[in-house]
């Protein structure tokens, strides 16, 4: 991969409503695409999901400039890589820092693609043609979650995932089940239980949800294991899954019976490819979970989702859940409930210049 140039742009953008969890509300999303181009003026392109503080993970969208300025790109320059997988490799000899590194990985893996004239989900094993699209509904409302709902449902989306935590759940999951007894319901709780909140999570077995993601803290993965036990509702871990280790210790110690990957999280598309591939082994179920991104996450998403362990909706939804006007062309749209996989080289999707342009904060540019 003969890289001339790595860009990175800090973009901004208003969400078309706000993003409620227990953790806060996320009105503007603040996040950095990564553009390498190489020199035969090809350009791959990853996106950086780290949050403007650290709500989510550790990570800001502060540090990941910082990761990728001062440590990760100078880790790539004047040493070529022949493969995206090398980028992760190398990368680790900086502790941590997953979503820097996905940004810049990612990356590579577009520009990888595109090199070989493939799509980006060919190349990594994908099979699906169309995935089946889902919804996060995230609101501290219980009207405005049903209604939420409501449309989301006319416009086809597959399955539904509320935010809950001990004071906002079991009165929300009651009138979401009157009202739509039936729909494909899980529940998200982003750490926001504890094991001393046993009995009230045991009593969310009741409504029937296809998991509860989440529910006690990023480093409790004993933890989890014990209250899998008690629950017949199946586990699903989000936050505590940094990387392949993990993967296979919750699976091992019976802490979830569902996985959400995140290629953001996990540090990139060759982590996140061998914690699905760990899975599918094991006969765990995996689903693509969402981080309010942009289109180019957006796009790196589907390709991964396309893998057949991927046999749960996602978050992956339409760019209009959370935007006026996406960075990408075409937008990511939901038709009878499924996103196309794209057929055209790398990710699939062109950038919408005259977009990306009007929400650049910030740029910076690294020749090799
Ligand atoms: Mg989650």
């Amino acid at each position: 991969m003969n890289i001339a140039t790595v860009e990175l742009f800090v973009i901004e953008m208003p969400l078309k409503s706000p993003f409620v969890t227990h953790l806060g509300a996320v009105t503007v999303r603040e996040g950095i695409i990564v553009k390498v181009t190489d020199q035969d003026g090809c350009s791959g392109y990853g996106e950086g999901v780290a949050f403007s503080t650290p709500w989510y993970t550790e990570e800001t969208v502060k540090t990941s400039m910082h990761m990728l300025t001062d440590l990760l790109i100078p880790l790539l320059q004047h040493n070529p890589i022949q493969h995206p997988q090398q980028a992760a490799e190398r990368f680790r000899s900086v502790r941590r820092n997953y979503m820097a590194k996905a940004a810049l990985e990612t990356a590579l893996w577009d520009l990888y693609a595109k090199n070989k004239s493939q799509p980006l989900a060919k190349l990594l094993g994908g099979e699906r043609a169309v995935i089946a699209s889902g919804v996060v509904i995230a609101t501290d409302s219980i009207i405005n979650a049903l209604k939420q709902i409501d449309s989301y449902m006319e416009e086809g989306y597959q399955r539904f995932k509320v935010k809950i935590n001990p004071q906002h759940d079991i009165t929300l999951l009651k009138e979401i089940r009157r009202h739509f007894p039936e729909i494909p319901l899980m529940a998200d709780a982003n750490s926001s239980y504890t094991l001393q909140d046993i009995d009230r999570l045991k009593s969310l077995d009741e409504f029937q949800l296809l998991m509860i993601e989440q529910p006690l803290g990023v480093d409790d993965i004993i933890k989890h294991a014990a209250l899998q036990k008690e629950l017949q509702t199946p586990i699903c871990l989000d936050e505590s899954i940094v990387t392949f280790e993990d993967a296979k210790n919750a699976i091992d110690l019976g802490s979830c019976k569902v996985i959400s990957i995140k290629a953001g999280r996990v540090g990139g598309l060759y982590e996140a490819k061998r914690i699905h591939d760990y899975c599918f082994q094991q006969h765990i179920p995996v689903w693509c979970g969402g981080m309010i991104e942009f289109g180019i996450s957006r796009a790196h998403n589907i390709a991964l989702a396309s893998l057949p362990g991927f046999t749960i909706p996602g978050d992956i939804s339409a760019s209009s859940r959370f935007w006026e006007e996406d960075i990408i062309s075409p937008e990511v749209t939901v038709k009878n409930g499924v996103v196309e996989v794209p057929t055209e080289s790398g990710i699939g999707f062109c950038i919408n210049e005259k977009r990306l342009n009007e929400t650049i904060k910030a740029k910076k540019v690294f020749t090799f």
